[in-house]
């Protein structure tokens, strides 16, 4: 039988001792991470960028079909995702979680081993937290803290007329992963027994359950200089996000849907389940891709990126925002994007 140990063997202070004993800061910024009564950052003279997250378990996640080692490594990628995009360098996070007694100390052992995964590759310190008891349900809140040097931080509100839509990566996956993961759940759950059939969709389940945040994008524009004029990640879909770009630069925007790059595994399995790709990258959600704009004058520097795409431009505001499909006509774009109080 698999070990359980209950967390009440422990208590609040030797589970926390117990899930950090191992924790190593890597950042010169961090002076005093976990253990105290707060954490000490260090600014160096840059500007601190900080974002947080909460995701609570049947609304964000199914634990019947998400590893808590790839939920761990999620909670921290969403947030320093945000981090990313808003052209800063993640340095430091803070988690808080809140469970029931159903959980073991080796379940949060798993969860803790995907965070610290996380925390490696994107050479993050995890700098503290909070740990509190939930009658039901799993409860993690996450803050990402980031620095930029000054004034080098990109918003939503600054795209101009003009410039270039940009997207890294592709877009869509992460939708057509949990469509696959919550139709053989529905099928494991309405005959016992059987074995889930996930068709050797490798790429989009990891695209739902294990995607990555893009310090290569950050990491390219540092090299060649560029600024993007807006940024935004992909949590809700294309088409919500370049929305947000719209409203709050208060400007239109034309798309293109051949230029939207879908993954061809994940167009394949999409035309399998008679669903149109560009329905998924526009309100699929979760890709966790940035989409930024750029003056046209700094398109040679981007053409060095294969995995960055031009997919559209931005207009007056009076002229809307739309999407010309592959056929050629003309549609507003909406926001469908994946809504939490639906
Ligand atoms: P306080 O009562 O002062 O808020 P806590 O006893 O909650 O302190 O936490 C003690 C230390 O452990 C703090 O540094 C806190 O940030 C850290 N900590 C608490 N829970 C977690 C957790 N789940 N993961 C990482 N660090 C944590
Ligand atoms: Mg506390």
């Amino acid at each position: 039988m698999e070990e359980r140990t209950e967390i009440s063997t422990l208590g609040e202070f030797g589970l926390i001792d117990h899930l950090t004993k191992n924790n190593e800061t890597k950042n010169a910024s961090t002076i005093l991470g976990v253990g105290d009564d707060g954490a000490v950052i260090d600014h160096f003279g840059k500007q601190t960028v900080i974002s947080t997250d909460m995701l609570v378990e049947g609304i964000h996640f199914d634990l019947m079909y998400t590893p808590l080692k790839h939920l761990g490594y999620k909670s921290v990628v969403v947030n320093i995702s945000d981090i990313y995009a808003m052209n800063a360098t993640p340095t430091h996070i803070t988690m808080s979680i809140a469970f029931s007694n159903r959980f073991s100390l080796e379940a949060l052992d798993e969860f803790y081993e995907g965070i610290y995964a996380a925390c490696d590759k994107y050479g993050v310190d995890l700098i503290g937290g909070d740990t509190t008891s939930s009658q039901k349900g799993f409860i993690i809140s996450v803050t990402a803290i980031g620095e930029v040097p000054p004034d080098k931080y990109v918003t939503r509100s600054t795209a101009k007329v003009g410039d270039l839509v940009c997207v890294s990566g592709d877009l869509g996956g992460a939708f057509l992963g949990l469509t696959l993961l919550e139709r053989e759940k529905k099928v494991y759950l309405e005959t016992k027994g059987v074995q889930p059939d996930l068709e050797n969709q490798d790429y989009i389940i990891g695209r739902i359950l294990k995607p990555e945040a893009r310090k290569d994008i950050i990491e390219f524009f540092a090299a060649n200089d560029i600024i993007p004029t807006s940024m935004i990640d992909v949590s809700d879909g294309l088409s919500s996000e370049l929305l947000h770009i719209c409203k709050q630069s208060a400007l239109g925007c034309v798309l293109y849907e051949e230029k939207i790059p879908v993954n061809d595994l994940a167009r394949q399995f999409a035309y399998k389940l008679e669903i149109d790709p560009t329905a998924c990258a526009l309100s699929g959600g979760e890709d966790y891709e940035l989409v930024f704009t750029i003056p046209q004058s700094e398109y040679d520097k981007l053409v060095l990126n294969e995995q960055i795409s031009v997919v559209g431009y931005m207009t007056e505001a009076i002229e809307g925002s739309h999407i010309i499909t592959k056929g050629g006509s003309r549609h507003p774009l909406t926001a469908q994007g994946w809504n939490a109080f639906n």
